[in-house]
């Protein structure tokens, strides 16, 4: 299992990028929020979304690539 972040700045597209804690661009600590301890990003991302209903969120190309969207 993982500790997962959301940047707290978005990207183009408006979404929140989603990271383990071990990712080289994770962003940093003053610019990130934490999630919790999970198994895998899916789990994460949900959770996210569940706490954060007005956000959006995207995994991150590098360190949650299953849970990136285009
Ligand atoms: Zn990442």
């Amino acid at each position: 299992m993982k500790h997962y972040y959301y940047s707290n700045n978005t990207d183009l597209q408006g979404n929140h990028t989603v990271h383990t804690e071990d990712c080289a661009f994770i962003p940093t600590a003053s610019n990130r929020a934490y999630i919790g301890y999970y198994h895998n990003c899916s789990s994460a991302v949900r959770d996210a979304r569940l706490q954060y209903p007005y956000q959006s969120f995207n995994g991150c190309y590098y360190c949650c690539r299953e849970c990136h969207r285009r």
